[in-house]
């Protein structure tokens, strides 16, 4: 079986790979376990100075990753550029910090000594998306390998290219040949690789079929998930709020990674009073962004990373019209394009039960729903399946404070700011955008064992 890369700005092919067989995947495992049983037993300074070179490695190879991810999906290359800033941060991170987050931890009891220690548990699987193919990668895999674990990557298949890159960064950077190994095979080969003893875990970012499907072959072998799924984030809109910053705010958000991120702003929530202005501000800034090639680096917007995804938000985009939502801004696909284009687009007047109010959006179209007021911005914004971020524009820090932090039903909750992922802090969802943390502290504790040990 071939795995292939399109270049969705124009269709065409960039490379075919072969798809591992089952052998093959086997072979990887049993070579990554035994490096593992070396590995698990380095000190977290040989660790460290490793990350750091990975870090350098993703610095010098900056243009050429950023280019590869354009190619494979579409991603504008200074956004491209920026990931790969940020994939090297999260490795600075976790080289600067897993001693001190993994350290033994004394608690007193009747013991002569008691404390906790956190061990690493061996291979991590993790399944991944393509919309930040760097970003999501590195992680998880950072803290992973800081923490003394070994992983395995099944990427998307539209970027095979990267996920061959990343693993060539590690061995570049020194790492042990199979600490870190990418697996080339498509979705039906996860299960296998899932019930082989020598993985002990698996981290999946993606949709929520994805991950209920992963979750339920782990859960059938005893294994533990971190599931990263997706979300329909509500941004609140109040009636004193800066309408100018929340416009511009929220159309960057929306069109982050052409509106292809979990953390995209995607339902706007806004009290009645402001909604007329509020519209006419985003229509502004989300139509001021030029749309075009992504290797052109005055584009803003390239394409979105499959023609089918591209058809099926259209298809979103018509359900919830055909429902009584108004469309505003875009909504129009210009099929004179060899590429899987969608241009900036506004719904307005969304209705409960449309696509637009309940599913979530993974492009460039913002979903417009009007509250009467405080309290039923925020019944609107916690009415999702989805729980994973959330922004509220005010004046009023504290008001925004009480909202975001006893409200809204979300893994986070930014006041006028959008959301972003940062390693310091923690990032993950709750309800149906899934359960566990990446990133800072809590991140690096998922995978391992918190081992008690008692000495009397
Ligand atoms: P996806 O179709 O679920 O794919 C994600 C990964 O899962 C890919 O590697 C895919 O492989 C694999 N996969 C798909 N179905 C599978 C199955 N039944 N069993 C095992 N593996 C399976 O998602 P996507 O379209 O790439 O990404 C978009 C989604 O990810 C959105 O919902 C977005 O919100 C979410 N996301 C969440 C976060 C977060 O941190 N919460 C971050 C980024 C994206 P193939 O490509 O071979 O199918």
């Amino acid at each position: 079986m071939n795995i292939e890369s399109i270049n969705p700005a124009n269709g065409e092919s960039v490379a075919t790979y072969k798809a591992m067989t089952s052998k093959e995947v086997k072979h990887i495992i049993d070579e990554s376990d035994l490096d593992w049983k070396n590995w698990r037993k380095t000190s977290f300074d040989e660790r460290s100075q490793l990350m750091h070179k990975a870090a350098e490695v993703l610095r010098e190879n900056k243009a050429s990753y950023a280019e590869l991810m354009t190619l494979e999906m579409g991603k504008v290359l200074k956004d491209g550029e920026s990931e790969i800033e940020k994939c090297a941060w999260v490795c600075d991170y976790y080289a600067d910090n897993a001693k001190e987050f993994l350290k033994d931890h004394k608690v007193d009891t009747e013991a002569s000594n008691s404390f906790i220690s956190y061990k690493p548990i061996g291979i991590v699987l993790a399944v991944m998306p393509w919309n930040f193919p760097f970003w999501q990668v590195m992680r998880f895999a950072a803290p992973a390998l800081m923490a003394g674990n070994a992983g395995v990557l099944k990427h998307a298949s539209n970027v095979s290219g990267c996920a061959i890159a990343i693993e060539k960064a590690f061995q570049k950077a020194g790492f042990p040949k199979n600490i870190f190994r990418t697996l080339i095979i498509p979705s039906n080969q996860v299960a296998e690789v899932i019930k082989n003893e020598k993985v002990k875990a698996v981290t999946l970012t993606g949709s929520t079929p994805a991950g209920k499907s992963v979750a339920a072959i782990a859960g059938s072998q005893i294994k533990k998930t971190v599931l990263e799924l997706g979300g329909s984030d509500p941004y609140i809109i109040l009636e004193d709020a800066d309408l100018e910053l929340a416009a511009k705010t929220c159309a960057t958000s929306r069109l982050i990674n052409n509106g292809q991120s979990c953390i995209s702003a995607k339902r706007f929530i806004v009290v009645k009073e402001v909604k007329a202005e509020f519209e006419k501000l985003l229509s502004k800034y989300m139509s001021e962004r030029v749309v075009g090639d992504p290797l052109d680096k005055r584009t803003d917007l390239g394409p979105m990373a499959r023609m089918d995804l591209r058809d099926e938000l259209h298809d979103q985009v018509t359900k919830s019209k055909e429902m009584g939502a108004n469309c505003i801004l875009g909504g129009v696909i210009d099929h004179n394009s060899e590429g899987a284009f969608y241009p900036p687009t506004i719904l307005t007047d969304v209705k409960w039960g449309s696509p637009a109010y309940h599913e979530e959006l993974f492009g460039p179209v913002a979903s417009i729903i009007e509250a009467s007021n405080e309290k039923e911005a925020i019944e609107i914004a916690n009415d999702s399946f989805f729980g994973l971020g959330a922004a509220v524009f005010t004046k009023d820090l504290k008001r925004g404070e009480y909202i975001a932090k006893d409200e809204i039903e979300a893994g986070c909750c930014f006041v006028n700011d959008f959301v972003k992922s940062d390693p310091r802090l923690p990032f993950g969802g709750v309800k149906g955008s899934g359960y566990g943390r990446e990133l800072s502290a809590y991140g690096i504790k998922e995978f391992v064992n918190i081992k008690t040990v008692y000495i009397k």
